[in-house]
């Protein structure tokens, strides 16, 4: 294994795996470095952007070095801010981009302060800069109202020898022909299968525990997390064999007794009600959002989901036709900011709904009270639609419907197929995080992507997608309450 000094990452991802450290590190050296996908560039350059800010910020002050970087015993340490004493002491000071002070930006100053003492800096205390939970950007940033600077001279006492032994350990497994051995978290990590480049499994997609095609092995149980380790140990494998007194509530029991059935759960009063409050005329309502470090634009805070883009179905009656609304903002930053007009279009499309429908409605009711409060002249019309919102993803969170294909979750992405047998989501961008990427650095600004009428394109069809997904499940919805499922039991 090469030789290179251990890195402050390095060092951080040891702390949760030392395989991990020498995979990625043999990988490195074999193919070079690697470009990172854009997940990975954004969250590097949310990091950079505050870092940045930062340094202009504290460069006023004649007592703090920037970006110093120090070695010792075969590592390196690289100092955001290095701030020197009167008495000749010195005190790291770690950047982070997020609004709490994170666990493993006190490691970093664990280490830092190890490093720093071993090539002979008197480095006593130690402070992360962070960024404030409640500042809310005027028209130009403020450095001195987004940043907090927090001592952590106590939560950092005490943890240096440990920063030793991780290096010792680290050294030493670096220094061997081999990796160390996976751990017994392979078929919940993903890292092993990815670093060796072949998954885990058979390949054949079917679990142990299938029925159908359906998994039905304990670790599909529903909010399982605290007993499906104690239900394996007890040597369970297939849902079908817990017994019902040993599980957890009464949603578990529902789900374990529609497999023992191999049919759906129904409860048809609490579901009829539920259709009858998706009136008409009814809009179904996504929202795609993005969320960057330092608030881009005015009023809005740290990290604050910002919409970029809405799809609206609109059905004005039963069974008549649907008709489509988006819009895709241009831009949001100092130089423009589509917010007002993405909230007229919005008023506009929903105008006159007695029904706002949308999946998991929480987070569409917080974005529609931002753009409330950002746009005073629509608020009135958006509070109004956020009052009118009904949840879809209410009657498979409450179990008023459990279908065993749901397979235990009841995410948009599990309940669309299960319930409808359509899958929609076979497409160039596939999820919100995807949409908001391609958004970021293919479609906003100026000068125009040459990429941004085709990722107009997928933009569009990905967020009109998830709205006919909602159209469809009600649609089916209101099939069972009136089919055979319901009438059977009256
Ligand atoms: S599965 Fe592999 S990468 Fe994941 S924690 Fe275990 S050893 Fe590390």
């Amino acid at each position: 294994m090469e030789t290179a000094p251990i890195t402050q990452q390095e060092y951080l991802t040891a702390g949760r795996c030392l395989r991990r450290v020498y995979e990625e590190r043999a990988r490195a050296f074999e193919n070079g470095s690697e470009q990172s996908d854009s997940s990975e560039r954004f969250a590097a350059e949310q990091y950079e952007r505050v870092r940045a800010i930062a340094r202009d910020h504290f460069a006023a002050r004649t007592d703090c070095t920037f970006n110093v970087s120090v070695g010792a015993l075969g590592c390196v340490a690289v100092v955001d801010i290095l701030e020197r004493r009167p008495d000749g002491s010195v005190r790291p000071i770690v950047v982070q981009p997020y609004t709490g002070v994170k666990p493993k930006s006190l490691e970093l100053l664990r280490y830092q302060t190890v490093i720093l003492r071993e090539a002979g800096y008197n480095a006593q205390g130690g402070a992360v800069v962070r960024l404030a939970k409640g500042y809310v950007r005027g028209t130009f940033l403020e450095p001195a109202e987004l940043f907090v600077e927090e001592e952590c001279r106590k939560q950092i006492r005490g943890g240096l020898n440990s920063v030793r032994r991780r290096i010792s350990g680290l050294i030493e497994v670096l220094g061997q022909r081999k990796p160390p051995e996976p751990c017994d978290r392979l078929d919940r990590c993903p890292v092993c299968s990815r670093l060796s480049g072949s998954s885990q499994t058979d390949g054949s997609g079917d679990s142990p525990s299938s029925t159908g095609g359906i998994d039905t092995g304990v670790h599909t149980l529903f909010l399982g997390y605290g007993v499906i380790g104690d239900l394996e140990r007890e040597g369970y494998s297939d849902l079908s064999d817990v017994p019902l007194s040993r599980l957890p509530g009464r949603r578990q029991r529902l789900q374990v007794q529609a497999v023992r059935d191999g049919r759906r759960h129904v409860d048809c009063n609490a579901l009829r009600e539920f259709v009858e409050r998706c009136r008409f005329p009814r809009v179904f309502l996504d929202f795609e959002t993005v969320s960057a470090a330092v608030p881009p634009v005015e009023g809005a805070r740290p990290w604050e989901h910002l919409p970029i883009q809405f799809s609206v179905h609109r059905q004005e009656a039963a069974g008549g036709p649907i008709a489509h609304r988006w819009f895709i903002a241009d831009d949001l930053s100092e130089l423009h900011d589509s917010t007002r007009e993405l909230a007229e279009t919005l008023v506009d499309a929903l105008s006159d709904a007695r029904s706002v429908l949308a999946f998991s409605a929480p987070f569409e009711r917080r974005i529609l009270h931002l753009l409330a409060r950002r746009c005073e002249r629509f608020s009135t019309d958006l509070r109004n639609a956020a009052d009118r919102l009904v949840d879809i993803q209410e009657p498979f969170v409450r179990f008023m419907l459990y279908e065993p294909a749901q397979q235990g979750r009841t995410g948009l992405k599990a309940v669309l197929p299960a319930l409808t047998g359509v899958d929609y989501y076979d497409l160039e961008i596939a999820n919100g995080r995807e949409a908001s990427l391609a958004w970021y650095y293919d479609y906003r600004g100026v000068p125009p992507s040459p990429r941004r009428e085709k990722v107009a394109e997928a933009l569009r069809e990905y967020c009109a997608l998830d709205t006919l997904a909602l159209v469809d499940i009600v649609r089916r919805l209101e099939e069972i309450v009136d089919g055979s499922d319901c009438s059977d039991r009256e």
